[in-house]
């Protein structure tokens, strides 16, 4: 049921050791069938906040110190990375960080540890279709994966979060340092993912793509949140041009 699968942060605030407060008093709602973009500048706190969802903040630095996270009834505040990854809220980091010295299968199997309850035909049944989704995986699924190009290393690090069979996908910076047409193809699939029923929520600095893939958006100014609002309704405010869509 859709109730049942929605992202809620609710007056979310997290600090770095006692003296970063890295987000304040942030609230926003990712619903089961939607694509919601988080915008903002570098530093706003966007990654802090997927941290923050995914339980991944730095050990012994980053604290949620107000506020809470729930997907659909499950509280996830304060819960451990596999608890957050056990109730379908798979994140898909930045930068990658694909096991480089592992092949491509290896690291998509690898998005099945701590998944539980699915089985192995399910596991053979979610590889066919990650290969389907990106038929250069498959070409390449006994390389090493460090020798995979910047684009197939990010296509690799989709691949392994949708073996968990996420409802959720967090996904950090997808298009960052991409070319053109691989970011093409990378809006392609996450358009597909959620056609297939996932929520998105979509952290990126190329905000043009945000918003034209999105159906919300929220920006992030120094840790608050600045504007949200209908993605078409933002991509037209003057403030957004200007300050994220480059342009005058
Ligand atoms: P970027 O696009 O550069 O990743 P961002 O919007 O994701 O930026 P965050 O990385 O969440 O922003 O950072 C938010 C604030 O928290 C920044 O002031 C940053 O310096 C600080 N910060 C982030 N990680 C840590 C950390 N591990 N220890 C201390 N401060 C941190």
């Amino acid at each position: 049921p859709a109730a049942s699968s929605t992202l809620l942060v609710q007056h979310l605030s997290v600090t770095y050791g006692r003296s970063v407060t890295a987000l304040h008093d942030v609230s926003l709602r990712v619903p089961a069938d939607g694509i919601v973009a988080l915008l903002g500048a570098n530093g706003a706190g966007k990654s802090t906040l997927l941290r923050a969802v995914s339980g991944t903040l730095p050990l012994h630095s980053g604290t949620v110190s107000a506020g809470s996270v729930t997907f659909g009834d499950v509280p996830l505040t304060g819960r451990t990375a596999a608890d957050v990854v056990a109730a379908g809220v798979v994140q898909v980091p930045e930068g990658r960080r694909v096991f480089t010295g592992l092949s491509v299968a290896d690291n998509l199997r690898a998005g099945r540890l701590g998944v539980s309850g699915l089985g192995r035909d399910d596991a053979r049944r979610a590889l066919a279709e990650v290969y389907d989704l990106f038929p250069v995986l498959a070409d390449r699924r006994g390389q090493a994966a460090g020798l995979l190009s910047g684009g197939e290393q990010q296509m690799l690090a989709m691949g392994r979060a949708l073996m968990a069979r996420p409802r959720l996908l967090l996904l950090d910076e997808p298009s960052l340092g991409l070319a053109p047409l691989i970011v093409a193809r990378i809006a392609d699939v996450i358009r597909h993912i959620h056609d297939q029923g996932t929520g998105v929520l979509l952290v990126e600095q190329n905000a043009a793509l945000a918003l034209e893939l999105a159906d919300h958006a929220y920006v992030l100014d120094v840790g608050r949140v600045r504007l949200e609002g209908p993605a078409e309704e933002l991509s037209r405010s003057d403030e957004i041009r200007r300050l994220y869509l480059g342009e005058q």
